[in-house]
This record gives structure tokens, sequence and C-alpha cells, in this order.
């Protein structure tokens, strides 16, 4: 029989990667977002738009949710909807807690008065480790979030873990550590960063502003990721799990990486605030700090330990961090030549 999936958010990244990967599963692919007249450019890219059924479904209604659920009979569902930027969580944090958090609520509810044997995926964030001092996160980690979003991030994987302890749902969370890929959106810094160094070799842009880049991450690549989502609901045990690479850079690192790959010839001059990137050819500016863009508090360093993941899944990431820099790299100046 044909499995039914339901994608929230598939508007974004990780929801237009899975969807292909449920498509070649031969699964019928139901997509939600919170608009319908959202722009579908990254299903579109992947070939796919067609082959999704979109539906609007706001998670801040629970009659949305209701009338989804009604409409069609469904066996796994993948929450990947949210208010998904850190910084703008600190500008909303009502909205962020009411989607990013309380979303996830309204979804067990329905799932748990509708129909208790449809799985459910809850996409967690290694941001609800916050300000964790171990020199790697697992799934055994205090959490110690430091932004509305990784408090609502949170309230959502403990959600899903009481449904499934309390009503025996197979809900499960997968903390997913920062996942890249040349779909990321622009407000995030690695696609920021290519996208603006493109920009500056072709003198469409003068420099790029940045906050802190010190901070440092473990870094995949979504299209690795969102197999492990699939995983997860084919366990035998519902059970959460940490999926990173167990690598981990700072932002200064992926730009002096991209700056290589581009050939530009830079330096970094001076410090703190004052810290540039320059280009030694013609002297000008290619990276500024911006002291606006530092988060109100930061989360410094986050490294997955993937050991349970490996062993139970076999997972392990394939695509290293220098390959996904270059991938994203040659995939932006593709899409540039293209709208140039
Ligand atoms: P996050 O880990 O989910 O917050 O992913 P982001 O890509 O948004 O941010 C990763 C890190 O880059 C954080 O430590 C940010 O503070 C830092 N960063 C520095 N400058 C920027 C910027 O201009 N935009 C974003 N999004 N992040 C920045």
């Amino acid at each position: 029989m044909k499995k039914t999936a339901l994608i929230t958010g598939i508007s974004g990244q990780d929801g237009a990667y899975l969807a292909q990967f449920l498509l070649k599963k031969n699964y019928k692919v139901i997509g939600t977002n919170k608009k319908k007249s959202s722009s579908y450019w990254r299903l579109t890219k992947l070939k796919i738009r067609n082959r999704i059924i979109i539906e609007k479904m706001n998670l801040g209604k629970k009659n949305d949710i209701n009338r989804i659920f009604n409409k069609y009979k469904i066996h796994e569902v993948y929450n990947l909807a949210a208010q998904s930027f850190v910084n703008t969580s600190f500008y909303s944090p009502l909205k962020t807690s009411n989607i990013t958090g309380l979303g996830v609520l309204r979804i067990l509810e329905v799932i748990k008065e509708k129909d208790p044997s449809i799985k459910f995926y809850q996409a967690s964030s290694s941001e609800m480790f916050g300000n964790d001092k171990s020199k790697t996160q697992s799934e055994n980690t205090r959490f110690n979030p430091q932004s509305p979003y990784a408090i609502s991030k949170l309230f959502g994987h403990y959600i899903t873990r009481n449904y499934r302890k309390a009503y025996n749902l197979f809900a499960v969370s997968g903390i997913l550590f920062n996942h890249e890929s040349p779909l990321r959106g622009d407000e995030f810094v690695t696609k920021k960063i290519i996208s603006g160094l493109i920009k500056i070799i072709n003198k469409d842009l003068d420099f790029i502003l940045l906050g802190n880049i010190h901070s440092k991450r473990d870094w995949g690549y979504a299209k690795e990721y969102v197999v492990q989502m699939w995983k997860m609901l084919q366990q035998k045990n519902a059970q959460d799990f940490v999926i990173a690479t167990g690598q981990s850079h700072s932002i200064k690192e992926f730009i002096d990486l991209s700056a290589k790959y581009l050939k530009m010839s830079v330096e970094w001059r001076g410090k703190g605030l004052n810290q540039k990137l320059i280009d030694k050819k013609n002297k000008k500016i290619i990276i500024k700090i911006d002291r606006e863009l530092f988060r109100p508090s930061e989360v410094d360093h986050l490294k997955g330990n993937i050991r349970k993941a490996s062993k139970i899944m076999k997972w392990k990431p394939k695509t290293t961090f220098k390959r996904l820099v270059k991938l994203m790299i040659n995939e932006e100046m593709k899409l540039y030549k293209k709208t140039n």
C-alpha cells in the first residue's frame, strides 16, 4: 500500500529535500505551509513541485490541523514548520513560542484524538543545547537554551517525548545540528557569506556585514540529514537521536575556506568590532563586523556526539565540511550566472 506523508514547512530547505526523498520511496506527499501562496522555488528547483499536494495549514490554529487530518489518511507526519530564525525569535518571542513550540502540541493533540497510529517526527535543534560547556553534545547532554527559538524548540522536544510516554504514540525527535545546502535561506550565515562573496567578485556588492564570527557550528549537508528523519520513523522503537557530523568549525573558518575556493586573495586585520577582511589586491574591505548583528545571547560552540545514531541507524555523514563549502559555492555560482 502506498503510504502518505505529511510534511509541515514544505517551502523550506528540509521540506524540499525530504519530499524529494519520500517521492523516490513512492510515498504520496502532502506538504503544508502557513500561506498557500508561498514561494516554492526549492520544489521547482528539485523538479517536484507538481508531484506534491500543497495545503494551507497554520500551526497556530488547531482547526486548520483538524481539517487536513480529516481530509487525508496520513501515515507519517514530519513537523519541519517553525519560526526558524534564532535572531528573529528575540524580536518575535510570542509568535515563535506559539508556532515553534505550541504548534507541536497542536499536531500531537490531533494525532492523539484522531489516529494514534500516525507516526510523528519532530524537528528538534542543537540550539537547545545552548551554552553547553562540554566538548560534544549527545542525547544525554543537559539542555541550556539561549534564545526564545531554542526554548520553544525545547518545549516541542519535551512534549513529543511526553506524548510518546503518556499516550504511547510513535513520536520522536531528531536533534539535528546545523545543516546547510544550496537550498539554504539567505538569512543563515553560510548562505549569506557565499552569496555575498560571489556578488563582491562580480562587483555587485561592496562588502558583507556580519555579527559574531567566532562562534562554532557542526555543519552537515541537509540532503543527507532528511534521510535520517525517515529512518527514525522506521525504527522498531520510538526514540530520539542526535544527527551531526562530529566536526565543528568557526564562522571565520567558513569564510576563509570560501574565499580560498573562490580564489580570492584576502587577509584579516584588526580585532573585535574592528576586525575586517581585506582584499589584498585592491585593499578594499570585503567583510565588516556590525554590532547590530550580534545576538542578545549567543551559542558559542556546538559539536555533535553521533555515537547513538551511528550504532543504531548506521549514520555516517558523507559530506565533509570542505565538500559542503565547495558544493554550496558551485551551485551559487551557477545560480548567479543564470540570474545575471
Ligand atoms: P543558527 O546556529 O541556527 O543560529 O544558524 P545561523 O546560520 O543563523 O548562525 C550561525 C552563527 O553565525 C551564529 O553564532 C550567529 O551569531 C553567527 N553569525 C554571525 N553573523 C551572522 C549573520 O549575519 N547572520 C546570521 N544568521 N548569523 C550570523
